[in-house]
């Protein structure tokens, strides 16, 4: 993806993602080991969002910012989702290694409506979860989603959802894409970063 898509004469270019997991979930390698990889790979910023767990980690001084985030299972309606909440500031809802369960719909909407303010709220993989669009359509709390999940591409091939995208912008929402890898570290160090993807969007303009 070209740089010159976007305006290239303002802001400063940082590279990063908000998707991915250690052993305190079902990742293979500690969180050390992910963020040496990262850190390795000329990352700038990474949230760890290990499944239904908070944790947050110190930013150390070598220049890869650590932004406190998990992954949630929970609900829209009867569809089984999965939620990233990324942390906005210093202030935590929640004692480091607190654990999550949330159940059903109304269990989601408590949950999102607590934590809105202090976080950023993103709607993963919609691919892999089966998702169509009018099974969040009702959800006004989103920043952002997921047009691209590596991990389900690699694993499903089901991880390109600029169509749902698409679908949300003609609905209204004004939701930010992402690009994330969902790392789970099963491959080989060499190969778990997609780093060499190409991707081209092409939104419909509404
Ligand atoms: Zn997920
Ligand atoms: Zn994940």
């Amino acid at each position: 993806m070209s740089k010159s898509t976007f305006s290239s004469d303002e802001g400063i270019w940082l590279k990063g993602n908000l998707h991915g997991h250690s052993t305190f979930s079902d990742g293979e390698l500690s969180p050390q080991q992910v963020f040496d990889g990262y850190r390795g790979r000329g990352y700038d910023f990474f949230s760890l969002t290990d499944h239904n767990l908070y944790r947050s980690y110190e930013t150390s001084d070598d220049g890869l910012i650590l932004i406190p985030g998990f992954e949630l299972t929970c609900y829209s309606k009867e569809k089984r989702i999965h939620l990233n909440f990324l942390q906005k500031g210093e202030k935590s809802l929640f004692a480091q290694n607190q654990r999550f369960a949330v159940e059903n719909h109304e269990q989601t909407e408590l949950f999102i409506k607590q934590a809105k303010d202090d976080y950023l709220i993103m709607l993963n993989h919609p691919g892999w979860s089966l998702l169509e669009y009018r099974d969040v359509e009702a959800m006004d709390s989103l920043f952002a989603m997921e047009v691209f999940n590596y991990g389900s591409e690699w694993q499903d091939r089901v991880g390109e959802s600029s169509h749902f995208w698409d679908n949300a912008l003609m609905g209204g929402k004004r939701w930010c894409a992402l690009a994330t890898d969902d790392n789970h570290n099963q491959l080989c160090l060499v190969n778990i970063f997609s780093n060499n993807y190409r991707l081209e969007f092409h939104p419909i303009t509404v």
